[in-house]
């Protein structure tokens, strides 16, 4: 028998495609999906009958989970350096403290980062990895263990870097592998770990890591390899002014034309920032249906420029949010990012560029979309997968705020009464409930001192 959990007496943001919400509702959840939703109580026998987990949302917002399109878990423990740079500044300042790690660090650094991610309202995160040192381990297997042991939803990119600085890339040479070697270690991790069904808990997906880093062999490569085998492709891509200088000089081309050379448009393709885009860029990603990953905290931690995003969403592009890397985004708080799109897209198009209840679309549906989950995950209805973030909105900070959605959003960003993710309640009352955090904290601590030592 299934286990059912009830929610009631929440209001309730569904994000389904009508905008339904409730001022006071309620979910019934069975197993791992959602059974039932609407307005008032439950209807019978719901209502009375034992044996059902039961969750008091009244003073709350219920909301699908956040679903976070783009991060580096790894970073969690370089967090607080190159504070005032430029991206190219920035990374080369990182590459050689990150040449360091090993799987244990990235097992300590992937379950701080993912609990930053739950507490934050979010049940599904992608990570791009793609710093492999030579004696570092299975580097994607312990950022999967972790995953699984707080609980979330997880779409690990398998990245890569084959262009070091001896042949023109920004990386030093010992932070990169070779095309055969990145190819052999794509196609193994897919055959280990991707899971195409419904209700699949780790998918993979191909990504080579930026235009400055990689050879367009290893994209060409990497897109046939992700299309033969059935998994999306990721990588950055316009993220800034240099980036886009840097392929002007180097391939006589914009950024977005560099991958339309090299085959990488489609819906099964993603790109993190995509912050400088001409219009011509824009029809061609609406008209292929390549998504993006908005990461509106990381583009203004470092100075990119700000995305057109109301431009996108206007044009049909699927846009989700991200947090990025911890590196360049120190409180990773996925809460944040529809709030900090929304600001960001009405300072750059005025009060009209985006509503409130895009941005939290943004954050949720269209996360999914981006990520090939859109039957599953996203919204609540009957039949998706049951992750889902209950908002505590009765504190002193937030009561009285008339529409819960936007004290959600524009209010200061408000504790977690709970969260589900595929029915198993990760946080309750604020806190990670799966793993013990007091010794993530120390743990994470050691680990960021012991790779500041290696780096020298
Ligand atoms: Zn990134």
């Amino acid at each position: 028998m299934d286990q059912v959990t009830v929610i009631t007496g929440c209001a309730i943001a569904t994000v389904d495609s009508r905008g339904t919400e409730y001022r006071e509702g309620y979910v019934v959840i069975r197993g791992n999906r959602i059974d039932a939703v609407g307005a008032g109580e439950p209807p019978e026998p719901v209502a009375g009958a034992q044996g059902i987990r039961r969750i008091d949302g009244s003073g709350c917002l219920l909301t699908p989970g956040l679903v976070n399109t783009h991060h580096h878990l790894y970073q969690w423990i370089t967090r607080g350096l190159a504070a005032d740079n430029t991206l190219f500044e920035w990374l080369t300042t990182l590459y050689p403290i990150w040449a360091g790690i090993d799987e244990d660090a990235v097992r300590v650094a992937a379950t701080g980062a993912l609990a930053a991610l739950a507490r934050t309202g979010c049940t599904t995160t992608t990570d791009h990895h793609y710093v492999f040192p030579r004696e570092g381990g299975d580097l994607l297997g312990a950022e999967i263990t972790a995953a699984a042991e707080v609980g979330l939803r997880f779409h690990p990119c398998r990245g890569s870097m084959d262009l070091g600085a001896s042949a023109g890339g920004l990386p030093p040479d010992h932070v990169v592998e070779s095309l055969d070697a990145i190819l052999a270690a794509s196609a193994e991790a897919v055959a280990r770990w991707h899971d195409p069904s419904f209700d699949a808990m780790v998918r993979i997906a191909l990504a080579p890591c930026s235009p400055f880093s990689v050879t367009p062999e290893l994209l060409r490569e990497s897109a046939a390899l992700a299309r033969e085998v059935g998994v999306r492709l990721h990588t950055h891509l316009a993220e800034t002014i240099d980036e886009q200088d840097y392929c002007a000089q180097t391939f006589g081309c914009t950024p977005a034309q560099y991958m339309e050379q090299l085959g990488w448009l489609g819906p099964d393709v993603w790109y993190a920032h995509a912050v400088h885009l001409d219009d011509a860029a824009i029809e061609t990603m609406a008209g292929t249906g390549t998504g993006v990953a908005h990461c509106p905290t990381s583009n203004a931690r470092l100075g990119a420029g700000v995305a057109r995003i109301a431009d996108l969403v206007r044009a049909g592009v699927p846009v989700g949010l991200g947090v990025d890397g911890a590196a360049s985004n120190e409180a990773s708080s996925m809460i944040e990012e529809p709030r900090n799109a929304l600001l960001w897209a009405r300072n750059r198009g005025g009060p009209r560029a985006m509503t409130v209840r895009t941005a939290l679309e943004l954050a949720t549906m269209g996360g999914a979309r981006v990520l090939g989950r859109a039957a599953e995950i996203g919204s609540i209805e009957v039949g998706k997968l049951a992750d889902l973030a209950l908002w505590r909105l009765d504190t002193a900070a937030h009561a009285g705020i008339e529409d819960p959605v936007v004290a959600l959003l524009l209010g200061s960003p408000p504790p977690l009464a709970a969260l589900l993710v595929n029915g198993r309640e990760v946080v309750r009352e604020g806190e990670v409930r799966t793993v013990a955090m007091d010794t993530v904290a120390t743990e994470v601590a050691q680990a960021q001192v012991a790779l500041r030592a290696k780096a020298g």
